[in-house]
């Protein structure tokens, strides 16, 4: 009897270990090949069809510049309306809170 519980213990622990060693080995090459398969997926249609936009967009919006009737206070640097102008000194506009 006590060599029968002698023998299961260590098969028991040699399949822990082998089920363990065998989750390892199948686990990662299943996620590399699952992270690769996402990236090329991502870089081939991110690229070509809505990156190219959003880029296009995204520098449309940068690229556009402040309202005619809006100026930077070279004081405070923030957008303001020309009525707010309070004096201009070497083309460089401030607004009546920082001159006032
Ligand atoms: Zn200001």
């Amino acid at each position: 009897m006590a060599t029968d519980y002698d023998d299961v213990r260590p098969e028991v622990a040699d399949t822990r270990n082998a089920s363990l060693e065998a989750l390892k080995s199948a686990n990662a090459p299943d996620a590399r090949s699952v992270v690769s398969e996402l990236e090329e997926t991502d870089t081939a249609e991110g690229i070509e069809l809505p990156g190219a936009d959003l880029s296009g967009e995204e520098l449309t919006v940068v690229v556009v510049p402040r309202m005619e009737d809006e100026f930077i206070c070279q004081s405070c640097f923030l957008v303001r309306h020309r009525s707010q102008i309070a004096e201009v000194r070497d083309g460089l506009a401030y607004c009546i809170e920082c001159e006032g």
